[in-house]
């Protein structure tokens, strides 16, 4: 078999092998280049495909090219990217040269010296939408970890390629992750570029649309969504229902797309849990490159807070850090909320953060929060009830629980009873960590935090506590 032939006929069977999102975004747009003493030399559409391909993709890809060829080869990758009248991207069915606007424009560009990229943003047409960048949003300020690389490395992908890389890139997750953040990155990269470039939270899309409807403009309103080369909508779950947003959307969306233009979207869920979104649009969303952001560990939360100490020109000790980082563990948002109280109580007493002042600080601001519980607080309920009640659920005895013991179902007894003094009574983490062995706040402030995670995910231990609550309510 020909060298070239292999590669093609490799190339369809990786397309059945991996899945959708990984061939579309990494081998899709992959060129056969030569064939050499054993060597088969790929070129990748940019250097984060080339990479993949390196350093993820290279021994499937191997295999299934050396069975192909029936002899063990290997493979280099290089960049090159594809002329532009390959066929190798999907979407090239309308010529832009065949559309009116186009016509137009090239044909007054006989008699012009101007270029006719300029030509075809003319000052007379309606201005874009303002772009509200938070300017402190950039990818230098943005700390890498292990939960958010691959969305970063997404994201710089299509800040560098802007409509070749992924497109729609669709970026999902929780708040506070970091989502915002990344939207602003490109954009603020896009812009400094000389690209037309929209960041519009999906509300902002939402109330333009109408206003343009009340106005009777929805005309221009398409023309200034429809001409951006990166266009990117924040928080897209609010259009969930909305149908004429949606139709509206899905009409820029398409236009754009058909002329290779970059569209990133963020939502707080996967689109398949946006149950009230078109299929259309679902279909749309899903099919270019769908990533989801994680929490940050510890330590990146960490190197975030120093990052803005930093910027603030201060210096906090390792340990405080530690314990605003332990505070917020899921959500950076609150994360910033509590450093910003820290920062600013010491500022206003005009003293210095002290671990001691942090920890009072940080105890008053996330005061049990009292959202898996929605009954009347029992505010009078004592540790000690506490604790007791836990026991009796386990089968154990309260000193099980509040001496030594490490094994792991007293110890996940313990935290349950943690937990539970958290959220029911008056306790200090500091008293509870007393009552409980004399173990330490962070201690006991990391058991309340794994419960708390736990349960989202797990109903037995939700039912679990729900059982122990209604025994205590009578006794509190
Ligand atoms: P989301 O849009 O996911 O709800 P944001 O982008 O608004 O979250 O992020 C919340 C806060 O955390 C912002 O102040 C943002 O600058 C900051 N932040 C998020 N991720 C990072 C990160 N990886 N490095 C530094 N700061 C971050
Ligand atoms: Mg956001």
């Amino acid at each position: 078999m020909e060298p070239q032939d292999a590669w093609l006929a490799a190339y369809h069977q990786l397309q059945l092998q991996l899945d959708r999102a990984t061939f579309e975004t990494w081998l899709r747009e992959t060129t056969y280049l030569g064939y050499a003493g054993g060597v088969f030399s790929i070129g990748a559409a940019n250097s984060y495909a080339r990479d993949m391909l390196e350093y993820r993709l290279y021994r499937q890809v191997r295999r299934v090219l050396s069975d192909v060829f029936g002899l063990e080869i290997e493979l280099q990758f290089s960049i090159h990217k594809p002329e532009p009248q390959e066929p190798v991207r999907r979407r090239r069915a309308i010529d832009p040269a065949d559309l009116p606007l186009f016509r137009e424009l090239e044909q007054s560009a006989e008699d012009s010296s101007e270029p006719l990229h300029r030509r075809v943003l003319r000052p007379e047409r309606p201005a874009l939408p303002q772009s509200v960048l938070n300017p402190r949003f950039t990818f230098e300020r943005f700390v890498v970890s292990n939960g958010n690389r691959a969305v970063y490395e997404a994201a710089r992908a299509v800040a560098d390629y802007p409509g070749s890389s992924y497109n729609p890139l669709v970026i999902y997750g929780g708040v506070g992750l970091g989502k915002t953040h990344l939207l602003h990155a490109v954009a603020h990269a896009c812009a400094a570029r000389g690209l037309n470039v929209i960041y519009v939270p999906s509300e902002a899309f939402v109330n333009d649309l109408i206003d343009s409807i009340r106005q009777k403009t929805t005309a221009m309103f398409r023309e200034r969504y429809r001409r951006v080369d990166v266009l990117l909508v924040d928080d897209i779950q609010f259009i969930s229902g909305k149908e004429s947003t949606q139709e509206e959307f899905f009409h820029t969306f398409n236009a754009l797309y058909t002329y290779n233009k970059q569209i990133i979207l963020a939502s707080d869920r996967h689109p398949g849990e946006l149950t009230l979104l078109e299929d259309r649009l679902r279909s749309r969303f899903t099919g270019g490159l769908l990533m989801d952001m994680q929490p940050c560990d510890l330590e990146t939360r960490i190197a975030i807070l120093r990052l803005w100490a930093s910027e603030r020109g201060i210096t906090l000790p390792l340990q405080i850090l530690q314990v605003i980082a332990e505070r917020a563990p899921n959500n950076l948002r609150e994360l910033e909320g509590a450093f910003n109280q820290v920062v600013a109580k010491a500022h206003y007493a005009g003293s210095s953060v002290t671990m001691q002042s942090t920890e009072d600080l940080l105890e008053r601001y996330e005061r049990p929060r009292q959202h898996y519980l929605q009954q009347t607080p029992a505010e009078s309920c004592h540790p000690e009830q506490v604790v007791a009640a836990v026991a009796a659920h386990f089968g154990l005895q309260p000193h099980d629980l509040t001496g030594k013991d490490r094994r792991q179902r007293i110890n996940e007894a313990r935290q349950v009873a943690m937990w539970l003094c958290r959220e029911l009574t008056s306790a200090s983490l500091p008293q509870i960590g007393e009552l409980f062995g004399g173990r330490s706040h962070t201690t006991v402030l990391h058991g309340c935090n794994k419960i708390g995670e736990d349960m989202d995910v797990d109903p037995a231990l939700e039912r679990t506590i729900r059982m122990i609550y209604d025994s205590l309510r009578g006794d509190c």
